[in-house]
């Protein structure tokens, strides 16, 4: 039988350096499903630990045998600045190489580590996997396989960094399952391809963090989380525009970037913050001339000019993080809010002051203003701290 999955399938190029066209294709998703069994539960009965919750544990690594031991190391470091900032959720990532048979053992280590967290319930298939047969094919068919293909295209192609990474859901198992293809530009520190998986791990945990602000369930009490059901139904208006979802991670990627190499954390790697919005901007300039007269707004994975939601959609979250003279905004107010209020049209009028058509409204002419224009919504950078603020 199988499993009642609903699934939100977001076709993108995450992580992606416009310049370099490191990205392609990948899958991104939500799933959302119920869940029953708790997993290392550390904590005391009462506290159920879910997607949303902090945990005082750093996001577990897991590498196929064919990556080499180097890019451990720095990919944990890549992950570790960002719970830093970010804070601590429940999450897995798995890297998958270019070898069948070490594929072949990570989705077994994938799913020993779903049979330790409880995830086999043959009564229980909406939220569960049948047994561990159940889980190999799941896991291997639906990304471990389809993300070793893309180690071997990236390889191919001479491409710098990993081509595909991406949020897989899992929230209905209560944690947040991220994978990568074979993580190349970590292989060589402060290379070419280094900084592109720096911001691959920046940008791919703001998911985790976005997705840890929507609260999937039902509760006849919210602050009882006992009384709380998982919602099958997609929760996709909580994400408020794939523009919203994917233009503030790239205005995380960068700026986050930037402060790392303010701060002395990252050598040899100097980029300029209004140069990367300027290729943002060009590369989201490019793809619209097959969406003409088209809003962002209005743009999903499946439209030609998909790669504006990225591109442009960083140029909106500068946009309305200057509205209201804080960098910030998205993680200190609109998410928290957000989670709080579930309710993606209040919390964006309460947070910037107007509506989302009111925004639009000028955003969709402004866009088109000349680059003296538009620069004054990115904001600066402060020698040392990193500290982004606006003049
Ligand atoms: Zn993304």
């Amino acid at each position: 039988m199988k499993k009642f999955v609903i699934f939100i399938l977001f076709l993108s190029f995450c992580g992606g350096d416009s310049n370099s066209q490191q990205t392609s294709e990948q899958s991104e998703s939500n799933e959302a499903t119920k869940q029953s069994e708790s997993n290392e539960a550390t904590q005391n009965e009462e506290e159920i630990i879910d997607h949303m919750t902090l945990v005082d544990y750093p996001a577990k690594l897991y590498f196929a045998g064919d990556i080499p031991t180097e890019v451990h190391g720095r990919a944990e470091f890549a992950f570790s600045i960002i719970q830093e900032k970010l804070g601590k959720y429940p999450v897995e990532v798995y890297f998958v190489g270019t070898d069948e048979n070490e594929k072949d053992n990570l989705s077994n280590l994938f799913c020993t580590n779903r049979e330790k967290a409880g995830n086999f319930d043959p009564n229980d298939l909406r939220l569960n996997f049948r047994d561990f047969d159940d889980c190999m094919n799941f896991i291997d068919e639906r990304y471990f396989s389809e993300y070793l293909r893309s180690s071997l295209e990236t390889e191919q192609r001479g491409f710098q960094a990993s081509g595909n990474k991406g949020h897989n859901g899992q929230a209905h198992q209560r944690y947040h399952l991220l994978v990568w293809s074979k993580p190349i530009g970590f292989e060589v520190e402060n290379g070419e391809g280094y900084q592109i998986e720096l911001r691959g791990v920046f940008h791919e945990y703001w998911h985790v963090f976005q997705i840890a602000h929507m609260d999937f369930y039902d509760c006849s009490d919210k602050d009882v989380r006992s009384t709380c059901e998982y919602n099958f139904d997609p929760p996709d208006y909580l994400i408020g525009g794939t523009w919203l979802q994917e233009g503030t991670a790239v205005f995380k990627e960068i700026t986050i970037l930037q402060e790392q190499i303010k701060i002395g954390n990252l050598n040899n790697i100097q980029v300029d913050i209004l140069q990367e919005f300027n290729n943002q901007y060009f590369d989201g300039q490019r793809v619209m001339e097959q969406c003409p007269g088209m809003s962002i707004r209005d743009i999903t994975y499946s439209d030609p000019c998909r790669r504006a939601v990225y591109g442009w959609g960083a140029w909106a979250a500068a946009y309305l993080t200057h509205k209201v003279n804080d960098p910030y905004i998205f993680e200190n107010v609109y998410y928290p809010e957000l989670k709080k209020l579930g309710d993606p049209e209040l919390v964006f009028a309460n947070t910037f002051g107007m509506t989302r058509d009111e925004f639009f409204a000028d955003f969709d002419s402004w866009i088109y203003l000349s680059e003296e224009e538009r620069k004054i919504v990115i904001p600066v950078v402060e020698e040392n701290t990193g500290k982004l603020y606006y003049p």
